[in-house]
């Protein structure tokens, strides 16, 4: 018998915990057919409110579900609902890290709580990676009830790092992927501190199979993601797999240094030849004003990497756990 481990990142979930659970196991059938057992590992995200509780009542329902069901032993090994508790919110590339490392599974699936990656498209994941394929991963093929500018924005984004980095980052793919064990050992080892799962999951390579499906709304609550959160995210994306900025900035200066030259060239064959005192300093200021911009700007670039580089010398834990179950 195969395991099948599930990894729900949670952050203030708690009105979703039960209702994920529930459509979770629709699959019953499915997973008897397949000969599948399944693990469900909630991580609690440092969440304000009661999503712990929830997922330990959960915890004390389906181990009660396997005694009445079945009559052999399932000691500890029965719990199929687990809980990871962080000790504040390190957020969700956090808390998938840490499913993943728990995750005993020869099948790894990260989904939403929000339900807005349907578990009924698993057994469809499956079928893909039945079929020899590493990692089923979905796409949404629409954004139907996003912010149009959120929108606009996240298509400029992916054209743009598309272009900037060698590692494929797919517009619209969504965490919800079903993966084999050795991709999942692959991201595993890659442990750096500013982690970006949709370019990790493009960069670890092996085959995967595309799936679309349609935008679907999350269920209950909101979305933990504002558009400034975003944008930082946006920027982590693009200094975690792209040092075309760092180029850029070089290339800017070379351009600005070339100009200038010429410049100089001018003025001084203007005042040697014709006499002209080149006369007016708004000129001059205007372009003190453009040159230290630029120069603020390539400055600001080589900070954005020292940043990441400052925090991924320090070398500190991706996440603190408080309680498992
Ligand atoms: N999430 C998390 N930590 C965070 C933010 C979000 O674990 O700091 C979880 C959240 O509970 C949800 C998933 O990540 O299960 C996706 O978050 P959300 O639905 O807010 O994002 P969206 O679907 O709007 O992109
Ligand atoms: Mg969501």
């Amino acid at each position: 018998m195969k395991l099948l481990s599930a990894i729900v990142p949670c952050y203030n979930e708690e009105e979703n915990v039960r209702y994920f659970y529930d459509e979770f196991i629709k699959n019953k059938t499915f997973f008897t057919e397949k000969d599948l057992d399944y693990e469900l590992i909630y991580v609690d995200d440092g969440s304000a409110d009661k999503t712990a509780d929830e997922v330990k009542k959960l915890i004390a329902e389906d181990s009660r579900v396997h005694l009445i069901s079945f009559s052999r032993n399932f000691g500890k090994e029965a719990a199929r609902v687990h809980l990871i508790s962080f000790s504040r919110n390190f957020g969700k590339e956090a808390a998938m890290y840490a499913g993943m490392k728990e995750a005993k599974g020869d099948y790894v699936a990260i989904m939403d709580a929000d339900l807005q990656d349907p578990p009924s498209l698993l057994p469809e994941l499956y079928g893909w990676l039945e079929q020899g394929y590493d990692t089923a991963a979905t796409r949404r093929s629409t954004r139907t009830g996003e912010p149009p500018v959120r929108s606009f924005f996240a298509h400029r984004f992916y054209h743009l790092i598309n272009k900037m980095s060698q590692t494929e980052i797919v517009d619209g793919a969504r965490d919800y992927r079903l993966m084999k064990r050795q991709v999942v050992d692959a991201i595993l080892s890659l442990s750096e501190y500013n982690r970006f799962s949709k370019g990790i999951f493009g960069w670890v390579g092996f085959r995967t199979k595309w799936v679309e499906y349609e935008n679907i709304e999350r269920k209950h609550g909101k979305t933990k993601w504002s558009f400034w959160k975003l944008f930082g995210y946006a920027m982590d994306g693009i200094t975690a797999f792209s040092t075309a900025p760092l180029k850029a900035a070089s290339i800017t200066g070379i351009i600005f240094c070339f100009v200038s030259f010429i410049m100089i060239i001018v003025t001084i064959v203007r005042k040697l030849i014709f006499g002209d005192p080149t006369s007016g300093w708004p000129s001059l200021v205007c372009i003190i004003f453009l040159v230290s911009g630029i120069q603020m700007l390539c400055l600001g670039a080589v900070g954005q990497y020292l940043e990441k580089t400052y925090l991924e010398v320090k070398n500190r834990p991706l996440y603190i756990i408080k309680e498992k179950l």
